[in-house]
């Protein structure tokens, strides 16, 4: 994909997408005033996948810095033609399920990865970062749902996992990301992440961020300590599901 084949999008697109941005940010303040934290505490990362670059252009221009991919085979011609139409302000969050022969491209696009959730992984990224010259961000996906094969490390693997990461040449712990299990109670999912950020950071006090919430549940985030929240349908719309 190169910057000629991105066809613009709409002004009825850009509309509806600047009322979701403006509605998705008010529901935010109002999470974090009803949490009693400090207005603007909680970063936005807006989930782009399976939508067009011309969104995530749109996004940019209304002054959108972080976005998030869960797929390295979209993120990476997104990231690039993104870069190439002038969109250097953007941070990519890759936020999906990533296999360790996935780590070299990622390492080339992403600002963070908040899905790390095994050591061999870990090591990928090590080395792909050493590669790829820079210091990689990283987050911690903890599984809340005591079901394996979601992604995510088990609660009880968090600390060595830290440990690897934070021992790393190449890639910085900065924190914990969790999706609450679907159907759930969301508030004792992200209490849990809580304690499990709080642990975390007794030992590695640099690992502060905590990615928590999405368009259904950020309120319930919000009140349990998230950082930033992870918003796709609330702003850009119906997203057709994957597979
Ligand atoms: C898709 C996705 C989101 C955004 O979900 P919405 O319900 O559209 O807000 C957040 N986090 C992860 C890990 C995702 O895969």
């Amino acid at each position: 994909m190169t910057p000629d084949d991105v066809t613009a999008a709409t002004s009825a697109r850009r509309d509806e997408i600047a009322t979701g941005l403006r509605l998705a940010r008010e529901r935010v303040a109002a999470a974090e005033i009803d949490a009693g934290r400090p207005p603007g505490s909680v970063g936005l990362v807006v989930v782009t996948k399976t939508f067009p670059v011309a969104d995530v252009q749109v996004l940019a221009e209304l002054g959108v810095t972080h976005v998030g991919e869960n797929r390295d085979q979209e993120a990476a011609p997104k990231a690039v033609t993104l870069a190439e139409l002038g969109a250097a302000d953007l941070t990519w969050h890759f936020i999906g399920q990533l296999q360790t022969n996935k780590a070299r491209s990622v390492a080339t696009y992403a600002g963070v990865v908040e899905s790390v959730d095994r050591p061999r992984l870990a090591t990928a990224l090590d080395r792909a970062a050493g590669i790829a010259g820079v210091e990689l961000p990283c987050l911690i996906q903890v599984s809340l749902d005591d079901e394996p094969g979601r992604g995510g490390a088990e609660p009880d693997a968090v600390p060595a996992l830290a440990d690897a990461i934070a021992g790393s040449a190449h890639l910085l712990l900065r924190g914990v990301m969790a999706v609450a299990p679907m159907p759930g109670d969301p508030d004792l999912a992200f209490g849990r992440l809580a304690s499990i950020a709080e642990r975390l950071r007794s030992q590695h006090p640099d690992a502060t961020t905590v990615s928590a919430g999405m368009s259904g549940d950020l309120e319930a985030a919000v009140r349990h300590g998230a950082t930033h929240v992870r918003l796709g349908s609330a702003i850009l719309g119906y997203r057709p599901p994957v597979r």
